[in-house]
């Protein structure tokens, strides 16, 4: 099967774009980092290339490279951010696979022992807590 062509008016394209406001913790000059809307725990974080790519499918190898050494950076921080005991690493290619929005980007999830995490895309967090979790995110990167 071949995949949809790359379309510019996706949600993240307009997070880049800084047409849609997002909570960001991270920004270089080829990614950025910015809170889930609808977590599956406390300090979800999404980090994704600044390139244009549907998925890991069309993604260029140097921007994925760059990619994975943030989401380390980021999986860091918010281990020590929410004292976290795991952290989980998603990465979703095509709807068949789970994905819902079609810009590559890596999901940076928090785990606890024994707290189950709530459904993928479930329940819009309200923005004071995604703020507050994102300030202690940027603080752990600052630490
Ligand atoms: P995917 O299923 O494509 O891997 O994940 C997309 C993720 O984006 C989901 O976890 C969903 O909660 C999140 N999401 C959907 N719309 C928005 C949005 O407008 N802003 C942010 N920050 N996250 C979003």
């Amino acid at each position: 099967m071949t995949s949809p062509a790359y379309d510019d008016n996706n949600i993240f394209a307009k997070i880049l774009k800084g047409e849609i406001p997002s909570y960001r913790v991270y920004e270089d000059e080829h990614t950025i980092a910015f809170m889930d809307v609808m977590p599956q725990s406390p300090g979800h974080t999404l980090v994704m290339p600044k390139s244009p790519s549907r998925n890991i499918f069309d993604a260029d190898p140097a921007a994925l490279q760059h990619a994975i050494t943030v989401v380390q950076k980021i999986a860091v921080a918010v281990q020590e951010a929410f004292d976290a005991d795991g952290v989980y690493i998603a990465q979703f290619n095509e709807p068949s696979a789970g994905q819902t929005v079609f810009h590559l980007h890596f999901h940076v999830i928090p785990r606890l022992e024994g707290v189950a995490l709530k459904p993928h895309s479930g329940k819009m967090e309200d923005g004071a807590v995604l703020a507050e979790n994102a300030k202690k995110i940027i603080d752990a990167l600052n630490g």
